[in-house]
């Protein structure tokens, strides 16, 4: 090997060993495993929620599905994630709508996500299998509510669709401004 690649080599294991020294402990892994975050933004009419999770805590794994078991589970997922009427409960005199949902993440085909009608995709070729890379999902609501005087908050039952998360971490953009809370099994009622 030629001194100038050896030089690079080096250089790129101290920088490497740099970064990873000044970063806390937590900046090095993309996410926990159970922890979801939830931005909640009230204006006007419109009630948007955008859901930034672990996709291993929706799904179970969080790797392109390799087997028709696996594509059979990520459309279940995709099923629930897309009922947001049941997963944020709001009152019922506030008499919103789910107008849009959207669903994104990198280890998923698009075909999957948009829980159309059309055929699974077929299993990748064995190329795509990345068991240790974590993989988030973001998904996104938005509600049109009539009358948005009655929308002081809202029951979130996503701890019920989806086991395996035990804590949501919340920010509210609300008509009296901003607030944040901790959701968990135990305490799924979000007011604002
Ligand atoms: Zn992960």
């Amino acid at each position: 090997m030629p001194p100038p690649a050896k030089l690079s080599f080096a250089l790129i294991g101290i920088l490497v060993t740099s970064a990873s020294l000044s970063s806390p402990a937590w900046a090095t892994h993309a996410h926990v495993h159970g922890k979801a975050k939830l931005d909640v933004a009230v204006d006007g009419q419109i009630l948007s929620v955008h859901l930034d999770s672990p996709l291993e805590s929706l799904l179970g794994f969080e790797h392109t599905p390799n087997n028709a078991a696996q594509v059979q589970q990520a459309r279940e997922m995709v099923a629930k994630l897309r009922n947001g009427s049941a997963l944020f409960a709001l009152p019922a005199a506030a008499a919103c709508q789910l107008e849009q949902v959207s669903i994104e993440t990198d280890a998923l085909a698009p075909s999957l996500l948009d829980g159309g009608t059309q055929p699974p995709p077929p299993p990748p070729t064995g190329a795509k299998k990345e068991a240790s890379k974590h993989d988030d999902l973001d998904a996104d609501y938005i509600f049109r509510c009539a009358h948005p005087s009655a929308l002081t908050g809202m029951e979130i039952q996503l701890f019920q669709y989806f086991p395996r998360l035990h804590q949501l971490k919340i920010q509210v953009a609300g008509p009296h401004g901003q607030n944040a809370a901790t959701l968990s099994p135990a305490k799924t009622r979000l007011n604002w």
